[in-house]
């Protein structure tokens, strides 16, 4: 069967022995929802980080509000979900790379707790751009269920104050990044996350102690130690909602032990989806190949 024949309008797709899968697409530059075709299931990451390039722009819930606001319009009623701002050494933010904070190695979520203002500025503009469109929050660097919880009291009192000033909103979904070991060995203790993706860039890193800029070098080594912490961490998901987003989807590779790792939901970079999709039809859902291919 020509792959497109197993695909319909909808963008449904499915592995060779059945199993529907969804494509999600990640996006850096938020000018990148162009790339969201009818055969694409939405936005599993828009790295937020990439939006802002100043401290002013941080400061700017208007301005974020609108980035956020076109991105959900173009989407177009599919689901996307937005990263808060990922900033640390490793994605410096200029005028930031000073901090004793940042310098010292905070980053994702343990950054944002920290310096709550920041934080709270982008949870207003995530509340109000909720109302249009299919908006989920995904939180990065998580590495305990109490930076969850402390980041949902901050959205609640967020919507509050924008309620008190009459301004439309609406409470995300939240949920997290599977990307510091220690949350994915542990996740089952995260009941207060919406929903769960993991992030085999920052998990390959941390597990094989490697140089980010040595990942590709250490990503084949280390693959088949992340493979069967995902595998793990997929029991301990309990059902919600589980996808991936690091560029270990996007590489058709590994997609026969991601698949045997019970994950159904691939978001790659629009470069990598034409590959990704011609795989999985020639796949089973246990990673097998299927006769013929
Ligand atoms: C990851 O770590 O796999 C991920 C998707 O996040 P980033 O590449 O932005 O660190
Ligand atoms: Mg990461």
């Amino acid at each position: 069967t020509p792959p497109a024949d197993r695909q319909t309008e909808s963008g449904e797709l499915r592995t060779a022995d059945g199993v529907p899968i969804l494509i999600s697409i990640n996006i850096n530059d938020p000018a990148e929802i162009g790339a969201l075709d009818p055969a694409t299931a939405g936005v599993g990451l828009m790295r937020s980080e990439f939006s802002v390039t100043s401290i002013a722009d941080v400061a700017n819930e208007e301005r974020q509000l609108a980035i956020y606001r076109r991105v959900l319009e173009q989407a177009d009623d599919r689901p996307v979900s937005i990263r808060m701002l990922d900033i640390g050494a490793d994605k410096p933010l200029p005028g930031l790379e000073d901090l004793p904070a940042v310098a010292s190695g905070l980053r994702g979520i343990r950054l944002l707790l920290a310096w709550p203002e920041i934080a709270r500025v982008q949870a207003r503009a995530l509340l109000r751009a909720a109302v249009f469109g299919r908006l989920s929050v995904m939180l990065p660097m998580v590495t305990l269920p109490d930076e969850i919880d402390r980041m949902r009291e901050l959205f609640r009192e967020e919507a509050e104050k924008l309620g008190r000033r009459g301004l439309l909103h609406r409470m995300p979904p939240i949920g997290m990044m599977v990307e510091v070991p220690a949350a994915a060995l542990m996740l089952d203790t995260f009941g207060s996350a919406s929903f769960f993706s993991f992030g085999t860039n920052d998990l390959t890193q941390y597990l094989a102690a490697s140089a980010r800029d040595d990942i590709d070098a250490d990503a084949a080594t280390a693959a088949p130690a992340v493979l069967r912490l995902i595998a793990q961490a997929v029991k301990l998901a309990a059902g919600k909602p589980v996808s991936i987003c690091g560029d270990m989807a996007g590489d058709p590779g590994y997609l026969p032990g991601l698949l045997a790792a019970g994950l159904r939901h691939f978001s790659v970079a629009p470069a990598r989806r034409p590959a990704i999709r011609s795989a999985i039809i020639g796949l089973n859902a246990d990673g097998t190949r299927a006769a013929g291919e």
